[in-house]
């Protein structure tokens, strides 16, 4: 990689910052379809894969949860077929080993029909309806009224993908600069000036794939305030190895419909079992500690109109239960409505990660994939799960709009 010695300047075609799963993917795709174009990636940490990418439940979606018709339902599906191929092209180790969606009450059935006509709808393949006793023959330590079975979700180490992605992008002459801050962005007639934390290039075109710090380069270009990221901690526990034979794949709850976020989930990754994550507000944007703080994100957080209206709006049910999601003992509850008889004393200390969620002006949480346009850019303003699952998707999809804007 270009790393901290290169000092990126001079004129490119293209520019993309951030060398997250996305970032990357979308330098990859713009080099296959202009090959010898003069591109870089700017990356503000010194490895790529460094936020979001890095740290989460590294599960290939197979495209159950998505409303039909939304970007999240046509990506993921075709993101998850394409990841596949690109680890099997790459040997990166991706395992489809298939997951339970279990409904532990007669309560959670209407929403488990939904997910089940989504699911459908949205084209996933294999997914079935399963009675508690099929449901017991794929995981046998689970309690269910009934499951989904979707034998296409699976596992995969992102961070890899994003390795061999930004590998991808260099051999085919890019550039990948890390430990390189875009600080502004400023359209001209034949060009944008990128300025950054080693000086300023020049790029015809640029796409921002800055996760959790999208909105504020967004703002910087000149974009609308609305909408704001909204940063949430997901912390994981790992099960104690002699209780980690109580899961075979993956283990999740039906959602609540109102939030964003898939519930707390046990998922196999060779041979540790995650049980996470959490979702809670947090202080900073990279709180991968609970304890970590940062006055300028905090204020942020709190100055945007939308905090507090999604405060108000999930006071009673929302948030109290999102809080409950900060103790050991809550999460082991969580897990143990899936799978009886885990208790606090069988997790062990695990990973955290951060979402990078947009929040609209209203309170809302924005469920779907969002980008806006200034001069000369475009910037991803909400890619949260699925969105390494279906990076390779979303990157056709933007090629596809720069190729608009560089005719
Ligand atoms: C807890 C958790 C669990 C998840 N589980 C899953 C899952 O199982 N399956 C799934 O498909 N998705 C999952 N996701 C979502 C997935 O991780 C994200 O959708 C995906 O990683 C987004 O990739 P990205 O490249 O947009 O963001 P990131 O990986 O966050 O990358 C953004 C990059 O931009 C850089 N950057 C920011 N500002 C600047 C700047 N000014 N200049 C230069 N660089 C900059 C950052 O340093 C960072 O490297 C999960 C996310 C979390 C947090």
């Amino acid at each position: 990689m270009g790393g901290p010695t290169d000092d990126p300047a001079g004129d490119f075609d293209l520019a993309v910052i951030g060398a997250g799963i996305l970032g990357l993917a979308v330098a990859r795709e713009l080099m296959r379809r202009r090959p010898g174009a003069r591109l870089v990636v700017l990356e503000r940490e010194t490895d790529v894969a460094a936020h979001q990418t890095g740290h989460n439940s590294g599960v290939i979606h197979a495209g159950i949860y998505y409303p039909p018709g939304s970007l999240k339902a046509r990506l993921c599906v075709e993101g998850a077929r394409a990841m596949y191929d690109f680890c099997a092209e790459h040997g990166i180790r991706a395992e489809a080993c298939g997951k339970l969606i279990v409904a532990t009450s007669e309560r959670e059935l209407p929403a488990l029909d939904e997910l089940e006509r989504r699911g459908r709808a949205n084209g996933v393949p294999g997914l079935r309806r399963l009675t508690p006793a099929e449901a017991a023959e794929i995981e046998p330590h689970v309690r269910a009224v009934a499951a989904l079975h979707s034998p296409a979700t699976g596992v995969v180490d992102f961070a890899a993908v994003a390795r061999a992605l930004a590998a991808d992008v260099e051999a085919a002459g890019g550039v990948v600069a890390t430990g390189c801050e875009v600080e502004a962005l400023e359209p001209g007639a034949r060009a944008l000036t990128v300025r950054h934390a080693r000086g300023s290039l020049r790029a015809r075109f640029c796409v921002a794939c800055a996760g959790a710090w999208s909105d504020r380069l967004a703002r910087r270009a000149g974009a609308a305030a609305d909408p704001r990221i909204v940063p949430f901690r997901g912390a994981y526990k790992q099960l104690r190895p002699e209780r980690a034979r109580l899961v075979r794949a993956l283990v999740y709850p039906v959602p609540d419909p109102a939030l964003p976020f898939l519930g707390v989930h046990l998922s196999r990754h060779g041979n540790e079992v995650l049980v996470g994550p959490t979702a809670l507000l947090a202080g900073a944007r990279d709180a991968y500690s609970a304890a970590r703080v940062s006055a300028r994100d905090l204020a942020e957080t709190l100055a945007w109109p939308g905090t507090w209206r999604l405060l108000r709006r999930f006071w009673r049910s929302g948030v109290r239960e999102l809080a409950q999601l900060a103790s050991e003992r809550a999460l082991a509850r969580a897990a143990a409505r899936l799978v009886p008889g885990i208790e606090a004393r069988d997790l062990l200390p695990g990973p955290a990660g951060v979402r990078a969620q947009a929040l609209a002006r209203d309170g809302s949480l924005l469920d779907d994939f969002a980008f806006s346009a200034t001069p000369r850019a475009l910037h991803v303003r909400n890619a949260p799960s699925p969105g390494a699952t279906a990076a390779l998707a979303i990157a056709r999809e933007i090629a596809d709009r720069a190729e608009r804007e560089l005719r």
